[in-house]
């Protein structure tokens, strides 16, 4: 079971890789914005407390989606592994998520992280904003409150990691196909 964690700040291009990666290597894709979305389009009570963070670009509390996330994980008993895009975003969900593949004898293998420098990562996120109808990509103060977060609780990470020998960045600037190429590599070689 490969079990990867695709890393990096919001417009990196997490989720336009995963879905390359998901298909190259028969992975289940789990992305916690994607779910929380879906949740706020079906009005579920779920969406609605979301929502009330997600459109200031702040994040939804820890518990709620590290619940909603063993949620995800505990639908795919088949799965051969899992790609998860936008969880952990804290050193708290990471320690959640390795207790909960714990529970399935199973582990993080990797993170491979997306590197992009700030300011392609505002000029890409507006840019989405114009077709994506996410409230969260619409205007520059959220996209930089998004960034922020991402800095002040999500970086750490990458020594979370770095300490477990898991850690591999990649460049994210570039071709999709070069970027995917570049990822490929790195999970071939695990
Ligand atoms: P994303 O699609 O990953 O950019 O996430 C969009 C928004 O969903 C974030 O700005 C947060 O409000 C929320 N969100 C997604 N994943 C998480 C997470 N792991 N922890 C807390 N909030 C999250």
């Amino acid at each position: 079971m490969k079990n990867i964690v695709l890393f990096g700040p919001p417009g990196a291009g997490k989720g336009t890789q995963a879905n390359f990666l998901k298909d190259s290597y028969d992975l289940v894709h789990i992305s916690t914005g994607d779910v929380f979305r879906y949740n706020i389009k079906n009005q579920t009570d779920l969406g609605i407390l979301a929502k009330s963070f997600m459109d200031k670009g702040d994040l939804v509390p820890d518990q709620v989606t590290i619940d909603m996330l063993a949620d995800q994980v505990a639908k795919n008993p088949q799965a051969n592994g899992f790609i998860f895009d936008g969880f952990p975003r804290n050193t708290f969900q990471a320690e959640a998520l390795d207790d909960i593949l714990k529970n399935y004898n199973t582990e993080v293998n990797a993170m491979i992280a997306l590197e992009v420098d700030d300011e392609v990562l505002v000029n890409r996120l507006l840019k989405r904003g114009e077709t994506s109808g996410r409230a969260d990509d619409s205007s520059e103060e959220i996209v930089r409150n998004r960034i922020k977060i991402y800095y002040d609780e999500t970086a750490v990470l990458k020594s979370f990691y770095e300490q477990k020998d898991k850690y591999y960045g990649v460049d994210g600037v570039g071709a999709i196909d070069a970027i995917t190429a570049r990822l490929n590599a790195i999970i071939d070689a695990l």
